[in-house]
């Protein structure tokens, strides 16, 4: 798919995804009518031509609606205005200065975000921590791997991710721990696949709570119960030491800790059905785990946010580096523990020195850190001490000890635990300033001053993904109006807050060359990170920069991290870390008996503010759901596509009910992506507590306790309307269920509600707008036009239907029933594209199906080519279709990008059970 963006270039233009931390290449290419495309780059190490869903539909993106055009400040009245960048520019330094001029520079912050570039993160980090002189900028990255990032510096004394993509590959045994891959990393997940058809001896063990579709390789899934990661790598650690799998001799060499350590994980695994039961698994599945991890040199154990969104996280981590420490499989090929991160820059921020913990560089706040940042920025301001932590940041804007608060390129009202007390807390805050690229997020609606910012696409910088590889992120369409890239506005904001000398960049590779050079400044092999050999690079070598893994040392031979079995901890030796097995901080009780978790879908990224306008992309998922195992469906009367409330102390969320045998019993399981401006009450951080790992200060997400009731709703229905008209706001709807899903030219509202209205055409007239609303007058028909209404009622059984039509076209269709069922809606969102509307027709939109012989495709699960359920089912009834290959051929699913491969498994393997007597 394609736009027709104003171009910079004609040429194929090598970028990267800007979704998540698998980092993968992206060419985008332009055809002869101007029109863009984009498709894997085939020479990128990181995904060699692959695209998953999401990337595939990048180009649909380029011209992002709701895309913020103009600097805007709020004025005396309330309201937001568009102001010249001078203005806004003055306005943030004015507010920076006071507040630091009568509070000090610990009473303002920046908050930025694992989206944004590398350029973009260092200028930031020198801007808070080297000239305002206080540490509290922290980004949204503390949100999904800080906990890693805490255990890889406790036991390395560095944050350095020791294991690449190709040790994946070539890994004998790969341990899953708290990562759906196949949706969240699936590039990684086509890798592994392919790694796993060339060599089948290859052994995978998920661990998750949850059946997930990464379990469509696995040869063992441990169902683990929720929080228990620490005990099962503790009870880990003692089979190995029992089974005498123990390298005595790394340990001597390289390692500390390991008595103590092990005496630890003995106490919380005193014998293996202890183990089992505690960790709520079969004892014989955890044996063959134990056994598989002891036989198997060549393991990498990977994990993601099922471990570090834990207010143990840190020790989670620990103790599966323990493991690896213990058995000396770390700094060879095919071994080692590897932390995948979620964002596509997390950890060019964690480099920079993006975590308010740490100063710059991979340097922490040491005196000789403090000393040498010092004299490299050239400041005698530099921050002393670590500063707030994301959660912390946000409670001192609420608590008023941050005055001045810049939020870059991030959405903390939808992501950030207890979301009601971050909108509280912006409410509070005298001055929060936002740069986004468009202007619908939650957060925006609490900005003093929005900037517009440049997107993918636009952008010219780095990033760097989860395998350590620096990447270009480069241009080929021009920012829209007045949008300007972060690393542009930081600088000028530092200009006007008199640290001219500091900020004076011209481009991005200027600040590319003093990072580089930072990180090699007085090294010598003393830290993990160094890029030393491009800090001379010219602007051309710059823009030239080939996919390359750090450390990149000036004048040196680069080697892999830790492979002489030496660390970057005082004396040079790991650290094992004993630790002791918590569970989750949110009790469980008869109040609120069950535990939520949330997690990320295939085809969403974050917020949707990209990926939600993408029509196919919503086609897999269209609105927020709750997975609810049968059993628990059964116990709090909750039906299969009915609307679930959910809730605790902290609020409360609606959801549509998706039964699941795949959830563990006890648990449910919402996707994160919903914010406000897509669902009225489909946000899981509406009911999350600001509960933190006190290490890592990542926030607890997963294992919140809740109860669940059904939404006790009197009718349902949907709502499709012309983009012609107004979109109407949810916040319209707020008394109900109500979800806004982006179609091609229609877009729909799911609707549902306790109250029912008496006059249901004059609630339609209101809430969904009439001629009056529209915005423009199509072409060929006439200004004030009137729209007439058709009607369709049938209260006894509580039925509906009324569509507004103008000129011959349908403005809006309302369907109102009295139960929730899914409805195919395709062949009425067509009819929106007729010019002028058959009398047979409207005839269908009032019997609400069409009288011809339209075929239900059914969900779709092949996003790429919108190939839903029901036609993989007639092609499997019509065909003997043995593998996903065959279906592919027949059908076109899957033969793209292939993210819905473990789906199309689960299809084939269901339709195989239902076939068999
Ligand atoms: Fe982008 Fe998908 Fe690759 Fe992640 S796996 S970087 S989302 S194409």
């Amino acid at each position: 798919m394609n736009s027709t963006s104003q171009t910079i270039s004609q040429a194929t233009v090598k970028t990267t995804c800007p979704y998540c931390g698998v980092g993968c290449g992206v060419l985008a290419e332009q055809n002869g009518q101007g029109h863009w495309s984009v498709r894997g780059d085939p020479e990128h190490p990181a995904n060699f031509g692959r695209l998953c869903s999401k990337g595939a539909a990048l180009a649909e993106t380029i011209d992002l609606p709701h895309r913020l055009t103009e600097p805007q400040v709020r004025q005396t009245d309330g309201q937001l205005a568009a102001v010249s960048w001078d203005l806004a520019l003055n306005t943030i330094a004015a507010g920076f200065r006071a507040a630091i001029d009568e509070f000090g520079p610990e009473s303002v912050g920046i908050y930025v975000s694992g989206q944004i570039l590398t350029e973009d993160y260092y200028v930031a980090n020198k801007l808070m921590k080297g000239f305002i002189g206080a540490a509290n900028i922290d980004t949204n990255s503390r949100l999904c791997m800080s906990s890693a990032v805490a255990a890889y510096n406790r036991a390395f004394g560095s944050d350095t991710v020791p294991v690449s993509y190709e040790d994946l590959e070539n890994a004998d045994l790969v341990v899953l721990v708290g990562s759906n891959t196949a949706y969240a990393h699936p590039v990684i997940f086509q890798r592994l696949v392919a790694a796993k058809e060339r060599r089948p001896e290859m052994k995978f063990v998920v661990i998750d709570p949850r059946r997930t579709a990464t379990c469509d390789i696995a040869d063992l899934h441990l169902p683990l119960a929720p929080g228990a990661d620490a005990l099962l790598f503790n009870g880990l650690l003692v089979a190995l030491a029992d089974a005498d799998k123990i390298n005595q001799a790394f340990l001597a060499d390289s390692v500390d800790g390991f008595e103590e350590t092990l005496a630890t994980a003995r106490t919380d695994a005193p014998d293996i059905d202890t183990l089992a039961q505690r960790c709520g698994l079969k004892k014989s599945d955890l044996e063959q785990f134990f056994n598989w991890f002891i036989a198997t040199e060549r393991t990498v154990s990977l994990w993601s946010q099922g471990m570090n969104q834990s207010a143990t996280g840190t020790d989670k981590g620990n103790a599966l580096i323990n493991c690896h420490l213990a058995t000396g499989r770390i700094g060879k090929p095919a071994m080692g523990p590897f932390s995948i991160t979620g964002q596509p820059n997390a950890m060019g921020g964690r480099e920079v020195g993006g975590l308010a913990n740490q100063l710059a560089a991979h340097q922490g706040f040491t005196p000789e850190a403090i000393d040498r940042v010092s004299r490299f920025w050239g400041s005698d301001r530099v921050a002393q001490k670590p500063g707030l932590k994301a959660v912390d940041l946000f409670a001192a804007a609420g608590s008023g000890k941050i005055k001045a608060l810049w939020i870059i390129a991030t959405n903390p009202v939808f992501s950030l635990p207890d979301s009601h007390a971050v909108r509280a807390a912006l409410a509070t805050c005298p001055l929060v300033v936002l740069s986004e690229c468009v202007d619908n997020t939650d957060t925006a609606a609490f900005a003093d001053v929005l900037l517009p910012a440049t997107t993918w696409g636009e952008r010219n910088g780095t990033v760097t993904n989860s395998e350590r590889r620096i990447t270009r992120q480069l241009p080929f369409i021009r920012p829209p109006a007045q949008a300007r890239h972060d690393w542009w506005v930081v600088c000028e904001v530092a200009k006007r807050l008199s640290f001219d000398d500091g900020f004076n960049f011209p481009n991005t590779a200027a600040i590319f060359r003093e990072y580089a050079a930072m990180t090699g400044f007085e090294n010598n092999g003393s830290r993990d990170l160094d890029l030393s050999a491009f800090a001379t690079f010219s602007d051309a070598e710059y823009d030239a920069l080939p996919p390359t893994r750090w450390p990149q040392p000036a004048n040196q031979q680069a080697k892999e991290p830790f492979a002489d079995g030496r660390f970057f901890t005082p004396n040079r030796r790991a650290r094992m870390i004993a630790v002791r097995a918590q569970g989750p901080t949110s009790a469980l009780t008869p109040t609120y008996p069950l535990r939520l978790n949330n997690g990320r879908l295939r085809d969403q990224w974050h917020g949707m503010s990209r990926t939600g306008a993408v029509p196919k992309l919503l086609n897999h998922a269209s609105e927020p759901t709750v997975s609810v195992h049968p059993q628990d469906a059964a116990r709090f009367r909750l039906r299969g596509h009915q609307i679930a409330r959910i809730g605790n102390a902290n609020g409360t969320a609606l959801a549509r009910v998706h039964l699941d045998d795949n959830q563990r019993p006890g648990s449910l399981f919402m996707p994160m992506h919903w914010s406000q401006a897509f669902s009225q009450h489909g946000l899981v951080n509406a009911l999350t507590d600001a509960q933190t790992d006190p290490v890592s200060g990542q926030p607890e997400f997963k294992t919140q306790a809740v109860w669940a009731e059904p939404y006790p709703a009197k009718w349902y229905g949907f709502a499709l309307i012309s983009q012609r008209l107004t979109v109407p706001s949810l916040a319209q709807f707020s008394g109900g269920y109500a979800v806004l899903i982006p179609g091609d030219g229609v877009v729909r509202i799911e609707l549902a509600g306790i109250d029912a209205p008496e006059d249901w055409l004059g609630w339609a007239k209101r809430q969904l707008g009439t001629l009056d609303a529209r915005n423009t007058v199509p072409q060929g028909f006439e200004q004030g036009e009137t729209a007439h209404w058709i009607e369709f009622a049938d209260p006894a059984n509580g039925r509906f239907r009324i569509a507004q039509i103008h000129a011959g076209q349908l403005d809006w269709v309302l369907h109102i029933t009295a139960d929730s069922r899914a409805v195919d809606t395709q062949w009425l969102a067509g009819l929106f594209r007729e010019t002028e509307l058959s009398t047979l027709q409207l005839a269908d939109v009032m019997a609400g199906k069409p009288a011809g012989a339209q075929t239900d495709v059914g969900p779709i699960i092949c996003a790429c080519f919108s190939i839903g359920r029901n036609t993989l089912l007639d092609a499997m009834a019509e065909h003997p279709i043995p593998d996903v290959k065959t279906l592919g051929a027949c059908t076109q699913a899957g033969t793209n990008c292939g993210s819905c491969i473990p789906e199309l498994k689960a299809l084939l393997a269901h339709s195989a059970l239902v076939a068999t007597p």
